[in-house]
């Protein structure tokens, strides 16, 4: 393996000669690579073979991987554009650190009004935290609002309010005290159920909830998402 690594990397795509070097760390790329993906006495196995990220069948050979995109660039490493997506040429790219950085946590590119960018780059864009419109793109929310609804600032005593009354619910829930339905009590359809607190948030209702679809229970519990 080590002999065709040399072979390859001794001439790029120009037919000049390059150091030997750069195909050694592309190699080693490559075999991190491969191991994270396939390999689970890997330490980071579980954050990419164990969540289903794999290599393409024509990447398990090492000579595929330099053809479809050279050696490494000197301080750029390997980077899957999607991070859902797995390793294959048309979703892996080299970058920089700091391209990395940005991508890195951001399990999404979000398209809006014809721009694709990272929820980072959103978040700067529209003052709305990051977390806060990945939170609720996962709930369901189009993206026009998750990046136009503006969230509702609470105070610190409000915020503990609904943090003791969202906890005696999945208490009551947990318990079997309280049911959760598994289809929308607006609309009918069948979903994963979130709990409006039709009657708003007090220790007194706490149990007292309509389970709403995401759609619904967006609807009616309005922006306040926090
Ligand atoms: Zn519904």
């Amino acid at each position: 393996m080590l002999a065709s690594d040399i072979t390859f990397g001794a001439r790029n795509r120009q037919g000049r000669r390059t150091h030997g070097r750069s195909s050694t760390r592309t190699y080693k790329i490559w075999a991190g690579m491969k191991a994270r993906c396939t390999n689970p006495n890997e330490p980071r196995y579980p954050d990419y073979g164990g969540r289903g990220i794999k290599v393409c069948a024509r990447w398990m050979r090492f000579e595929n991987f330099l053809r479809d995109m050279g050696p490494a660039p000197d301080g750029m490493t390997l980077e899957r554009r999607k991070n859902e997506k797995g390793y294959s040429r048309q979703d892996c790219r080299w970058a920089t650190d700091a391209e990395q950085n940005r991508n890195r946590g951001d399990t999404v590119l979000i398209t809006h009004a014809g721009v694709t960018q990272c929820a980072t780059d959103w978040a700067e864009q529209t003052g709305i935290g990051r977390k806060t419109i990945v939170r609720r793109l996962d709930a369901g929310w189009p993206i026009q609002d998750a990046l136009t609804v503006k969230p509702v600032s609470l105070t610190d005593e409000e915020r503990k309010l609904r943090f003791a009354v969202r906890q005696r619910l999945t208490r009551a829930v947990k318990s079997g005290k309280v049911t959760r339905a598994r289809e929308c009590q607006k609309c009918g359809r069948a979903a994963e159920t979130q709990a409006h607190h039709h009657r708003g948030y007090s220790k007194e209702s706490a149990l007292d909830v309509q389970w709403l679809c995401p759609g619904c229970h967006r609807s009616r519990a309005g922006p306040s998402d926090e």
